[in-house]
């Protein structure tokens, strides 16, 4: 086998790797050290599509590796690193799910301000019917949204809630050329002058808990947050905290700490919209990041360029 595909690959993927490789499958970098020597030795890359970590031990079981091509484009799993210390590449899927993840942040956001998990419980509940009153909801229109993280994500998520009449403000690590929107200096600052945020950052040890206790607090008693990006980038005991004691109006979230065993403290509140883990979940979107990291593993075996190589 020249690809061995590692992690959760759907039937359709599955069968798109028979198609164009020779391809084992494996549930988790667990799952190495039961594979025969001789077989380990061809495997010249992995398709990645998993949370657990891989890295350096990994690596040193597959000495013929030059490529992990992940099922995503959020890469904090890999030891990228280690990797390229070992002279393997990485390359993600960049682009391809950027409308997906961006049009979930907007609904997240959107649910939030107009209490839609309370109204569709309210309506299946009868009370709608037995003319039981609903409290109003808020306008998601006019909101000052501070976008933390300027990325492609980001950006897509900025163009939207522009076109909703929010006014945008970000914090990126450089100020950006945008159409008008506010540079703000630190991520404590973006809070102060927004609304609402929406988290679009990498993950990874850089951004951990960047959304901090003193970030939350800025963005007050009427905000919002939403995240989508990685559950490491909140301070999650901080989040509930404010979520519970009104110190936050409400949150958004796609992604959490531990998952999918998130925090029971989430499922008690009523001031949330959850989700699980579903930003890129379409068929169009799932469709088109596998087709990319099969591109790059046959642009590797090619030994043509990676089309989205990482780092
Ligand atoms: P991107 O274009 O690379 O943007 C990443 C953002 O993170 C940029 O704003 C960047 O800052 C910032 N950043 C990178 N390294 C940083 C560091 N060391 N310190 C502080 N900020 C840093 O990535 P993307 O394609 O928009 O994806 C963003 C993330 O979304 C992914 O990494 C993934 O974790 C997450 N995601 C989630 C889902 C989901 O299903 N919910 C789906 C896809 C992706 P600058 O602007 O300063 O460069």
């Amino acid at each position: 086998m020249d690809v061995l595909a590692i992690g959760g690959h759907g039937e359709a993927d599955r069968a798109a790797l028979r198609d164009a490789f020779e391809v084992g499958f494996i549930d988790g970098p667990g799952d190495l050290a039961g594979i025969e020597e001789a077989a380990r030795a061809q495997v010249r890359a992995v398709a990645y599509k998993s949370g657990a970590p891989l890295g350096a031990e990994a690596f040193d079981l597959l000495p013929g590796l030059g490529l992990v091509a992940n099922y995503g484009v959020g890469f904090d799993a890999i030891d990228v690193d280690a990797a390229h210390a070992r002279g393997v590449a990485v390359s993600n899927t960049p682009g391809v799910l950027d409308a997906d993840v961006a049009d979930l942040a907007v609904a997240l956001l959107t649910s939030v301000h107009r209490g839609l998990g309370q109204a569709e419980a309210h309506l299946r509940s009868g009370d709608w019917a037995a003319g039981t009153p609903l409290p109003l909801a808020r306008r998601l229109a006019g909101r000052k949204v501070g976008i933390l993280g300027l990325g492609r994500i980001g950006h897509a998520i900025a163009r939207r809630l522009a076109a909703a009449d929010c006014e945008i403000h970000y914090w990126s690590r450089r100020e950006k050329d945008t159409p008008g929107w506010a540079h703000h200096a630190t991520p404590e600052a973006l809070a102060e002058a927004s609304d609402d945020m929406v988290v679009a950052l990498v993950g990874g040890p850089e951004t951990r808990g960047m959304v901090s206790r003193g970030v939350i607090a800025a963005l007050g008693e009427d905000g919002v947050l939403v995240n989508i990006s990685r559950g490491s980038c909140v301070d999650e005991t901080a989040l509930l905290d404010a979520l519970e004691n009104g110190g936050l109006r409400g949150a958004g979230l796609d992604v959490f700490e531990n998952e999918p065993d998130i925090d029971p403290r989430f499922l008690q509140l009523d001031n949330v919209a959850l989700q699980p883990h579903r930003g890129s979940a379409t068929r169009e979107t799932r469709a088109a990041m596998a087709r990319l990291m099969r591109d790059n593993i046959a642009a590797h075996l090619a030994g043509r360029k990676l089309l989205t190589p990482v780092g």
